[in-house]
């Protein structure tokens, strides 16, 4: 596997696979890799002869209070995490490399990114696809993957390779969780034991969310009331939002009578987290 820190080296390389006539599966990530990064890289690699994998924490995706400095890394760790899952190349670029002085265009999106992580995060899906545009444009892949756990990401990605004519294969992938449910993130790192603890109220809020959809229920409002509850009764949490969404435009439904997203995002102490269910 090699380690690729300019574009110029990835179009070399990308293009030498392509005269073989192979195909290329892409996997963007900030980096800090655990097992559900893995398992985009394993899809990647079942399902394409040669698999790229970005590494770079966009500073274009955060917003000025958020936590671009403190975001952990690891390059080392996360380049053994690829090597072992049998990504071909990892494209770790400095962000100077991705955004020379004076840069000026951007990729944003009129619909999907207004409710939900695009509400307190007004900056953040413009970041998003800047810079998923750039590596489409770099690398050129046949397939690229991301994960449910961003489910906005997910839906704002397909809409924008479907709006620009990417003709890439957007493959979404499930969320993967800690054996208590707590869906796994880099920035659970930030979390402290009592944090750790009171995290598990999204997956546990989530759960009672689903088993009410699933016995019946579809007032939206009905089930949004029940996960704020539960949600509520952890002291640690705060709520950003609850909300239920269309599972194609991300518009709020008040009755569940076609495929929906169930999502929250609540603050444990200072870490943000999000999770998520369709049905
Ligand atoms: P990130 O490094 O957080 O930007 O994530 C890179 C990709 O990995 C995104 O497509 C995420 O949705 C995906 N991802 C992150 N966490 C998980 C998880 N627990 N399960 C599945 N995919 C994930």
């Amino acid at each position: 596997m090699d380690i690729a820190v300019t574009i110029k080296e990835v179009r070399k390389q990308v293009s030498e696979w392509r005269k073989k006539g192979l195909s290329v599966g892409l996997v963007p990530t900030m980096g800090y890799l655990h097992e559900g990064h893995k398992s985009l890289i394993t899809r990647a690699v079942a399902e394409n002869d040669k698999v790229v994998v970005s590494v770079f924490v966009n500073p274009m995706q955060f917003g000025p209070s958020e936590d671009l400095e403190s975001y952990p890394r690891d390059m080392d760790r996360d380049a053994a995490v690829c090597e072992d899952a049998g990504a071909a190349l990892v494209f770790h670029p400095e962000p100077s490399e991705m955004y020379h002085s004076g840069f000026s265009s951007y990729v944003d999106m009129d619909t999907l990114t207004g409710g939900l992580c695009g509400k307190s995060r007004p900056v953040h899906f413009r970041g998003v696809c800047t810079v998923v545009a750039k590596l489409f444009n770099i690398v050129v892949p046949d397939r690229a993957y991301f994960g449910q756990k961003d489910a906005q990401q997910l839906a704002v990605i397909r809409h924008m390779a479907d709006d620009l004519s990417y003709g890439i294969e957007i493959v979404g992938c499930p969320i993967i969780r800690e054996k208590d449910g707590l869906a796994k993130s880099s920035r659970n790192t930030y979390l402290n034991d009592t944090e750790r603890k009171a995290a598990l109220i999204l997956n546990k809020s989530l759960s009672e969310g689903r088993k009410l959809i699933n016995a019946g229920e579809n007032s939206a409002d009905k089930v949004k009331e029940l996960v704020t509850g539960i949600i509520n009764t952890e002291p640690l949490a705060k709520i950003d939002y609850v909300e239920v969404v269309s599972w194609d435009l991300l518009e709020p439904v008040k009755e569940i009578n076609g495929p929906v997203l169930v999502a929250v995002a609540v603050f444990i102490g200072k870490t943000r987290l999000i999770d998520n269910f369709t049905v």
